[in-house]
């Protein structure tokens, strides 16, 4: 039976409580709802527009241009040490920022580790645990206060139908183009460019494929790599109607070539970028323009036994290849240069850019879970966090949505490493001591279990902060959903609204893993949660003379209202053929 990671203190032992995981009864959400909310870090504002430029207030605040280039492993750029000369370009521009070596991302596929830039928040915090779990648009908070404060707020649409949910006014198009088109528009902008270049498949420059050693070689596996954007480790799991590469069997003598392969493309992009930052240079855009350069999670190159991420391979692991990220900033006046080896994460970015652009929302809650990373670099702070932490489904994007609660989730400290893994038969616990074993090839965990102790501990404090900040989200001071909730459930919002909403915070229970009682029992926000439920259910079985039946409503986002209307009236009655109409 698969667990559901649930850590406890309850019992002395969080491993051996996991919880069965339980099908969620609400299928596709309509709206996973969410207060807007990001809130002042704990950082005092040290920021190094207004300490090196007096001056800084009467000008046009600084834009900002995040480029995420998707599974870019740190350890195959020679800015962060790799033997080869992957990426001199990314070199000469990190001599004037901020180079972070110990960051990592929250996930091991795209839009959870992204969706942790945006809004400071983890996996279990954010929701985005697969495709069917999109977060509400009001969630992008952070994104919110820069549009407030007059930033044009850009992204990249890689996501398919859901990129509309993540807070973003419009598409950048391609990076080169949108560069051009703001050098004669000075007006402040926060633009997301996904660079997709490094993903499988790997299709480096024949120049740069034959300087870092692709031989041309020809074999099922190459093939496999060199056409596929998907290639699964089991393809007899394969459930839904993508292109995948099928049953392919590596050889040993693969792998070398296809490490060539993801090198080369690492290189490509490194001179793509190089162009792009020389162009902002000789036009000024780089004076005015805060640059990110990260990663929204790792790639394996058969360390643990296959190619790929979870997304690609159907193949969950929370390896270091798969979370560690690159993470470069550089600021205009170049106030902020040097290297920290401490530990960060993805949810750090925003809180890093709110203090470097002055930016105090003390007035919003929660507080995001990101730290500054500004001290680490002009304080000389040696950390800001003992531990990181990972979350993945286990397919990733492809995830279906009756496994969307089955989790990995990983804690690591700065020497050692706790996953907890789950299995058809149960789960498996994997502890490594990363001083003798960087590579996590030694499970160690069994013979040495006092010893990861304190991961334990870290990851219960962490399951616990989690619960805070999601509650403080949904029900928290500012209750903007609480008040949606209510003013649907009240009519003004109109039927189709009451049962959306209602939908809502029953999803929110399921997608979050919180189920009400364990998660609200002892908090403040347990009557509120309990009036607003109550009030909704009243109100929907008072406007159709019917009654809910509590967790089984299914519908999509796109339903029309007359079919929530019919299930409505004809579901409680026994009759299943309405709701299965609904089913998508
Ligand atoms: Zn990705």
């Amino acid at each position: 039976m698969w667990l559901r990671f649930t850590p406890t203190t309850s019992s002395g032992n969080m491993w051996a409580t996991a919880e069965s995981f339980r099908k969620p009864s609400v299928g596709l959400l309509l709206t996973v709802g969410l207060v807007v909310s990001c809130a002042a870090h704990s950082a005092a504002p040290r920021s190094p527009s207004s300490a090196a430029n007096p001056d800084a207030q009467a000008r046009k605040p600084w834009s900002v241009l995040l480029i995420t280039v998707d599974n870019m492993r740190p350890d195959h750029m020679s800015v962060y040490g790799y033997e080869k000369d992957t990426t001199p370009h990314l070199e000469r521009f990190a001599a004037e920022a901020a180079v972070f070596e110990g960051a990592f991302s929250t996930s091991a596929w795209t839009a959870p580790g992204m969706v942790s830039i945006f809004t400071g928040y983890y996996p279990p915090v954010h929701a985005q645990s697969g495709r069917f779990s999109f977060y509400d648009s009001e969630m992008t908070s952070a994104l919110r206060v820069l549009a407030q404060r007059g930033y044009e707020i850009l992204g990249q649409a890689i996501w398919g139908p859901s990129h509309e949910d993540f807070g973003f006014e419009r598409g950048l198009g391609e990076l080169e183009d949108f560069v051009e088109s703001r050098l004669s528009n000075d007006e402040p902008y926060f633009a997301w460019a996904h660079v997709p270049d490094v993903h499988l498949p790997y299709t480096p420059s024949a120049r740069n494929a034959k300087r870092f050693g692709a031989t041309s070689r020809a074999s099922e596996g190459i093939e496999a790599v060199g056409n596929h954007r998907i290639i699964l480790r089991r393809p007899e799991e394969a459930q839904l109607d993508f292109e995948h590469a099928g049953k392919v069997a590596f050889g040993k003598e693969d792998v070398p070539e296809v490490i060539a392969l993801y090198d080369g493309e690492v290189a490509d992009v490194d001179e793509r970028l190089g162009r792009i930052l020389d162009r902002m240079r000789e036009t000024g855009l780089l004076d005015r323009t805060i640059v990110i350069i990260s990663a929204d999670h790792g790639e394996e190159l058969f360390e643990h036994g296959w190619v790929g991420h979870a997304s690609t391979g159907y193949d969950a692991k929370l390896y270091d290849e798969l979370i560690r990220i690159p993470l470069i900033i550089r600021v205009p006046d170049r106030s902020l240069i040097g290297r920290s080896s401490a530990l960060v994460q993805g949810v750090d970015i925003m809180p890093t850019l709110f203090d470097i652009l002055d930016i105090n929302d003390a007035d919003m809650e929660p507080t995001m879970q990101g730290r500054s990373l500004l001290p680490l670099i002009m304080d000389g702070t040696s950390k800001i966090r003992d531990f990181v932490f990972a979350q993945t489904t286990l397919k990733g994007w492809s995830t279906p949505k009756e496994e969307i609660g089955i989790r990995l989730v990983a804690a690591r400290s700065a020497t050692h490493k706790l996953i907890w893994v789950p299995t058809e038969s149960g789960a498996r616990i994997e502890g490594f001591d990363l001083r003798e074993d960087p590579g996590e090839t030694k499970n160690v965990y069994p013979q040495r279990v006092s010893e990861f102790r304190y991961l334990e501990r870290a990851l219960e404090a962490w399951t616990r902060d989690n619960r805070r900040a999601a509650a403080e989200l949904v029900l928290g001071a500012s209750g903007r959903r609480l008040r949606s909730i209510a003013r649907a459930a009240l009519g003004t919002g109109g039927l189709v609204d009451a049962v959306n909403e209602w939908l809502a915070i029953q999803t929110m229970a399921e997608t979050w893993g919180l189920e009400p009682d364990a998660f609200y029992a002892d908090e403040p926000y347990a009557a509120r949660w309990h009036d607003a439920q109550r009030l909704a259910d009243e109100m929907i079985a008072k406007a159709m003379d019917c009654r809910t039946k509590n967790g089984t409503l299914n519908a999509t986002r796109s339903s029309q209202a007359r079919d929530v209307d019919a299930w409505i009236c004809a579901g409680p009655k026994g009759s299943s053929t309405a709701r299965d109409k609904m089913t998508p």
